[in-house]
């Protein structure tokens, strides 16, 4: 089974790289692939380069076996959406593999607004952590008939199944990082020491 994990990445921090490494050991996926996104369609634009947020991923996952980047996104044109990378992926890969998409709950809150969202689960399973701070979704109709409650069964198909996973509960945010090194502070303890020396050195996320 490969695992994906988008996001801008601004910069990977250890609430990206915990539950990633949870949910890589529940469900024995063979790799999980980082894939930051170039221009996000949903959000504003990063404040560290797409080249710099790629140079920071790599760094922070170095030292994980099964964790690889991805930099598809980085050398298409235009937005960033997920259904071309997920279809790009379903075309190298056996039609037969599993892929798993993994997203934090406040991502998949706002996944029915996502481009071709339908599309989308017959291209991989969505496999939705915990995040603090947001409370679990209802489950609505839409998602009864994919919903699973046994991670085995992912293995067993392609796409088209949503599991949700418990992982450790880390409250940290890109979001926070930045204003905090904005406020003159560190990302240290946050994020890997590989990223925080990448931050100082590159001058990053400045007021
Ligand atoms: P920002 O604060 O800039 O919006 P972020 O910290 O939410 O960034 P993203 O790169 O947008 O990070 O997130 C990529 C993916 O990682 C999303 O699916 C998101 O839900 C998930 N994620 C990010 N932080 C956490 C966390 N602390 N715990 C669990 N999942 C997380």
């Amino acid at each position: 089974m490969i695992g994906i994990v988008g996001g801008t990445f601004d910069p990977v921090h250890f609430g990206h790289l915990r539950p990633a490494l949870e949910i890589t050991q529940a469900l024995a996926l063979d790799e999980l692939r980082f894939i930051p996104s170039a221009t996000p369609p949903h959000r504003w634009q990063p404040e560290a380069s797409s080249q710099q947020r790629l140079e920071m991923v790599q760094l922070a996952i170095q030292d994980a076996p099964q964790f690889v980047l991805d930099d598809r996104e980085y050398h298409r044109e235009g937005a960033s959406y997920t259904v071309d990378t997920l279809q790009s992926i379903r075309d190298e890969v056996d039609e037969t593999t599993p892929l798993c998409m993994l997203l934090g709950m406040d991502a998949f809150k706002s996944f029915t607004q996502w481009h071709q969202w339908q599309k989308i689960l017959t291209l991989c399973h969505i496999v939705i952590s915990s995040r603090p701070n947001y409370d679990d979704s209802p489950i609505e109709s839409w998602m009864q008939s994919h919903h699973c409650d046994d991670s085995a069964l992912l293995s067993q198909s392609p796409a088209g199944k949503l599991y949700f996973c418990d992982v450790t509960q880390l409250d940290i945010s890109a979001t926070n990082i930045r204003k905090n090194l904005k406020k003159g502070g560190s990302s240290r303890y946050l994020t890997t020491k590989s990223v925080t020396d990448y931050i100082q050195k590159n001058t990053l996320y400045k007021a």
